[in-house]
This record gives C-alpha cells, sequence and structure tokens, in this order.
C-alpha cells in the first residue's frame, strides 16, 4: 500500500515516489519496491524509436528510447514535430502500470543538430581551438533549450575522447590531443545540466531543471587512443597512461555531476570495454564515485569479441554484470529482452546487479523532473534556431578559426581582406555547401551536403560582407576561361572533407578530398588566395601548395554559421584560435602529439595560431 503524507495524498495517488517533495533516494528505494523483476529489467532499456510500440512502452515499461544518429520522424521535421513524437511515446509510457516516464535520448552532439532549422555550432575540435571553457558552457545552455524545446531529454554528449591519431574517423567529436584542453572543455557538461551548487555530493547527478538535459560522457574510456587511430579499435597502454591521458576528463565531467556515461565500443589491452568489469565498475562507480548510470553504445553487445560474441545471451550477462546499467538494444531487442529475464531469473545476473542498474537509472530520472514535467516544454520552441544562438554560434566559429599562414615569405600580411574590392572569386568544394560546413552528425547520421537545414554558407556571408559594388563571382571549379577572362582582386577558396561519421571516417591517407587540391593549385597560380580548409581534423598539404597560397585558415566544421568566417578575413574581428591538434605534415609521422614524441616535426605544432596583431 502506499504510504505518504496526507497533504500529498490527492496528487501521489498516496504513492512516495510520485511526491516531488520527497527526497530522491526515498523515492527511488520506494519505486523500486513496487516494480516486479520484469519491470525492473525493462528499465535497462533503451529502444529505437522505430520499433517502439505500446506494447513496449505501455505494456513491457521500457527505460529509454533513442533516435538513433539523430534518425527524424520524418524528412525536414522541426522541433515542434519532434515534441509531438517524444510526447506520444511519453503518453504511452505513462499509461504503463506504474507510470514511469521515458527519457528520450539523442546525439545532440553541436547543438541539436537533428532538428531541422536548430542552431549547429561548431564540432568539438572547432571548440577546442578557442580555448574557451565559458563560450563552451553557455553552448551547452542553448543546446539544452533548444533540446527540450523538441522534447527531448538526453543527449549523447559530450564527447570526451582525447584523439591521439586524425585518422581515427572521430577526431572533430574529441575537443582535443591534449588532456587539459579536453578537461576544460567539460564546462558543457555544466552547460547542459546546470550548475551543481557548492558542497553538491560528489559524483551525485545533478540536472538543475527544466530548462536542463541529462548529458552523457562518452565513450568510456581510451575511444581516442586506439592504434593507428581505428573506430573501435584498440588502445594499448599501461593503466596508469590510461589514467593520465584518457580518463581524467571523466573526473571533471563526474564532479559535475553529469547524469550517464557511455562505454566505449574499443578494447583496452584487448579487453573490450563493455565486459571490463575492473574499469566500468571499480574504477568508474567505485574509485571515481559516478552515481549516475552507465550506458552501453549502440549494439556493442552484438560486437563483442569471440567467442562470446557468438552467444548473445554471455554477451548480456557479462556487460550487464561488468556495469552495464541500460542497454542500447539496436536491433536485438526480442532477443535481448528474452536473455535478459532467463539470466535474471537464473540467477546468472544477482539481484543485487539489477537493483543496482535500475536504482542508477531511476535516480537520473528524478533529479531530471521527468515525473514532475514528462513532456516538451513548447513554450521553448522559440529558441529554436533563434537569433541569440545563432550569435553565440557565430562568435564560436570566430573564436575557433585558426590562421597558419598569413602573407608570403618576406611580403605584407594578405589577411585582413578588403571589404570593397573591385572584384573576388568564390570558389571550392566547400564555399557553398552548408553541410559540408556542419560534417556528420548533422540531419543525418554521416552527415548530408547541400542545403540541409536552415544557415549560412562561406558564400552567403562573403555576399553578405562585402561593399555594395563589390563583384563576387563564384565558381565551385573554377575554369582556366574564368580565372583568366576576369580581373580578380584575390580569390576565396574553400576546400575541405566531404561529411562521414565514426568508422565511414577512419582514413589512412588524409589527402584533400574532391579535387581540393587541383582548386587550390589552379586558382592559387593566378590569383592571390586565401585557402580555407573545411575538415574535421588536420590534412596534408604539401608543399607546393603552401607556398602558392598567400593565406592558409583552419575552420574545422564550423556549422551553420557561415559568419562567423567573414567576421575574421575581413577583420571586424581578429583571430583567436590555437591548434588543438598537431598539424602533421605527412601520415607517416602519425600519431604525434606534443609532449610524447621524441622528434616532434610538425608542418604546425599543437597550439600554433597567428593572428593580426
Ligand atoms: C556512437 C555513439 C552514439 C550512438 C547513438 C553509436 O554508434 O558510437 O557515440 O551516441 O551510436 O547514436
Amino acid at each position: 500500500a502506499c504510504r505518504s503524507s496526507r497533504k500529498t495524498m490527492s496528487t501521489t495517488g498516496g504513492c512516495l515516489y510520485k511526491d516531488p517533495n520527497a527526497p530522491v533516494e526515498a523515492r527511488v528505494k520506494d519505486l523500486l519496491s513496487r516494480m516486479t523483476l520484469e519491470e525492473k529489467l525493462a528499465q535497462m532499456i533503451q529502444l529505437d524509436r522505430v520499433v517502439a510500440d505500446s506494447y513496449f512502452l505501455r505494456d513491457l515499461a521500457v527505460g529509454s528510447v533513442l533516435s538513433t544518429g539523430g534518425s527524424a520522424p520524418f524528412e525536414n521535421a522541426l522541433a515542434s514535430d519532434w515534441a509531438d513524437m517524444v510526447d506520444g511515446f511519453q503518453k504511452l509510457a505513462l499509461e504503463s502500470r506504474l507510470g514511469i516516464s521515458i527519457l528520450y535520448g539523442a546525439d545532440a552532439v553541436h547543438g541539436n543538430n537533428c532538428v531541422y532549422g536548430a542552431t549547429v555550432f561548431p564540432h568539438n575540435v572547432g571548440l577546442g581551438a578557442t580555448r574557451d571553457a565559458d563560450l563552451v558552457k553557455r553552448i551547452g545552455v542553448a543546446t539544452a533549450l533548444e533540446v527540450r524545446a523538441s522534447g527531448i531529454q538526453y543527449t549523447f554528449a559530450p564527447c570526451v575522447a582525447v584523439s591521439r591519431d586524425p585518422r581515427w574517423g572521430r577526431c572533430y567529436e574529441s575537443y582535443s590531443e591534449d588532456t587539459n584542453i579536453v578537461r576544460k572543455m567539460t564546462s558543457i557538461v555544466a552547460g547542459l545540466q546546470g550548475q551543481p551548487p557548492e558542497g553538491h555530493p560528489h559524483g551525485y547527478p545533478f540536472i538543475a531543471g527544466r530548462n536542463n538535459i541529462v548529458a552523457c560522457a562518452k565513450h568510456f574510456v581510451g575511444d581516442g587512443g586506439t592504434h593507428r587511430g581505428l573506430n573501435e579499435g584498440n588502445t594499448m597502454l599501461s593503466y596508469e597512461d590510461l589514467e593520465r591521458i584518457h580518463m581524467a576528463p571523466y573526473l571533471d565531467c563526474i564532479a559535475q555531476g553529469v547524469g550517464t556515461i557511455m562505454a566505449s565500443y574499443s578494447s583496452w589491452n584487448g579487453s573490450k570495454l563493455h565486459t571490463d568489469r575492473f574499469l566500468l565498475t571499480e574504477v568508474l562507480k567505485d574509485k571515481l564515485g559516478f552515481k549516475g548510470f552507465v550506458i552501453s553504445d549502440w549494439e556493442a553487445l552484438n560486437r563483442l569479441s569471440e567467442p562470446l560474441g557468438s552467444n548473445y545471451r554471455r554477451c548480456v550477462a557479462s556487460a550487464v554484470n561488468a556495469g552495464i546499467d541500460m542497454v542500447m538494444v539496436g536491433r536485438k531487442y526480442n532477443q535481448f529482452v528474452e536473455d535478459i529475464i532467463s539470466l535474471a531469473k537464473s540467477g546468472e545476473i544477482p539481484t543485487s546487479r539489477i537493483n543496482d542498474a535500475v536504482e542508477r537509472i531511476l535516480r537520473v530520472k528524478f533529479i531530471a523532473g521527468l515525473f514532475e514535467y514528462p513532456f516538451a516544454d513548447r513554450s521553448l520552441l522559440g529558441t529554436v534556431g533563434c537569433k541569440l544562438h545563432r550569435n553565440l554560434a557565430q562568435e564560436a566559429v570566430r573564436k575557433s578559426l585558426v590562421l597558419l599562414k598569413n602573407g608570403k615569405e618576406s611580403n605584407k600580411p594578405f589577411l585582413p581582406l578588403d571589404k570593397n574590392a573591385k572584384k573576388i572569386l568564390v570558389a571550392g568544394t566547400h564555399a557553398d555547401n552548408l553541410g559540408y560546413q556542419c560534417g556528420g552528425w548533422t540531419i543525418a547520421w554521416y552527415g548530408l551536403g547541400g542545403r540541409i537545414t536552415i544557415g549560412t554558407t562561406i558564400l552567403d556571408a562573403v555576399r553578405k560582407a562585402v561593399g555594395e559594388k563589390t563583384e563576387i563571382v563564384f565558381e565551385e571549379y573554377p575554369s582556366p576561361e574564368t580565372l583568366s577572362g576576369h580581373d580578380f582582386s584575390y580569390a576565396i577558396v574553400a576546400v575541405g572533407e566531404s561529411p562521414y561519421a565514426e568508422f565511414t571516417g577512419d582514413n589512412a591517407e588524409l589527402v584533400i578530398p574532391m579535387g581540393g587540391r587541383d582548386i587550390l593549385s589552379l586558382v592559387s597560380d593566378r590569383v592571390p588566395t586565401l585557402a580555407i580548409v573545411v575538415s574535421g581534423r588536420p590534412l596534408v598539404v604539401e608543399p607546393h601548395i603552401l607556398e602558392k597560397t598567400d593565406a592558409l585558415v583552419a575552420a574545422w566544421l564550423p556549422g551553420t554559421e557561415g559568419d562567423g568566417i567573414t567576421d575574421v578575413i575581413f577583420g571586424d574581428h581578429d583571430f583567436k584560435g590555437q591548434l588543438p591538434v598537431t598539424w602533421f605534415k605527412e601520415v607517416k609521422q602519425l600519431p604525434m602529439n606534443h609532449g610524447e614524441n621524441n622528434e616532434y616535426d610538425p608542418l604546425f605544432p599543437f597550439g600554433f595560431g597567428l593572428t593580426y596583431e
């Protein structure tokens, strides 16, 4: 029977767990005591939204639903459409026997990037170049608002990987090769979740209120240190080095009350993280004192090494017993339900482990206010892609740009460009491509090209920035006739990588693709040229290209606000960015990290960045 104070009886039906004034831990205990074994196990499931129907949400009462890679309900779905979708799932969850809200998760990793019209901020590598922890925190605040507006309460961010090798396809999701910079940038957690008050208990999750979302530090641990930068590969390090280089940022996230931590697909000295009880339980939960929940990566239990990998039931036992609390089950959802029930009934997964996992999940749900405000807050819809947030993104772009070269030897500086020049050529594959500017994890998992959302390309921004009398000629691949038939003052050429995500971005060559080198070479032979590299990582810049270009700027993956680039190249603002990763000369030098290589001979060293002053 429900025991609660008379005062709250009417609103809570006498159930302590429904009482918003009761202490969180008391609510957790009360709810747990009412749950059947099946209900507990269901809380440990995070289901793909495409299969989330009334059976899973109302009858089984799963704990969480996700849009993997941010998959939208339909093409160009707006924040309000997302809110309708998530609320629909929530309604079903609230009809379940105990009425436990679901936690809806998505990869909002550089703004609410899955949602059409949202502000898309620079990817982490660019934010690492800013070295600006306060800026990153403000981006967290803005992102939380835009995410909440769309009904989502949980983001799989930040990625606090320390990327040691640019061949890794997720290099751009990492703030830096340098642990201290990644540590600094964990300020985003306090932006997303809210800043915990002084004296907040260590390791205990903190989510301030209805304008905040649950964060997820990922991927624990060593994802950025794999051999040859292979995605999901093996990180071979002593425990001391793993702790010093890759684990340190988690200490900061835990200290800030991060709600969840995602395990990495990768291995540590051959041991898959998802079944590493030492790291997940003894280190993360016991030693570091993390009290939130550990979530698996997408279908990670299907990807365990042989001989375990061939037996899904044993994979489930091994991962949950190692310390995974919630499982992103992916396509094996039916199998997972069957296996985890049988494992719990047979005692292969002990009851104490299940109770611990469910307590952690419920704790985060209560702290996130999901029982008090389970539905989307539509009064926040106006924040999605609002001017204020776009200005913030523009500021971030501005501060993230790294000036690598300005002027040819002994000549005067080439930048800033003149807004009133007679005729400017804008060229290159990345000059007028919003999708390329945004990179992976934007609208689609691996990203897309073209006008994929609302925003400003480099070309749009140049057109806005220049004087009335300035003529702009745009050609992606300029023809020799164009080049010889005009009297250009100079050219702005933007080249770089097309979008990718995860393993699709693993690359052992790292050359400027899609003819980018040829365009640069062709144009810079004839016109004084500013080269802008739009990429998730350093790329090979051959000596002859470097020599011919008059100025070189690394723009990373700046997102929707191209105006941040014109702010700087036309001199309204100075360059502030410093390389967050070493710019190598040739791939055979990799891996090359500052302070770690005996022969450190980069093209531009870590921390490099010119200014106008
Ligand atoms: C990625 C995670 C991501 C998850 C959900 C996985 O493939 O490794 O970073 O959060 O998918 O989309």
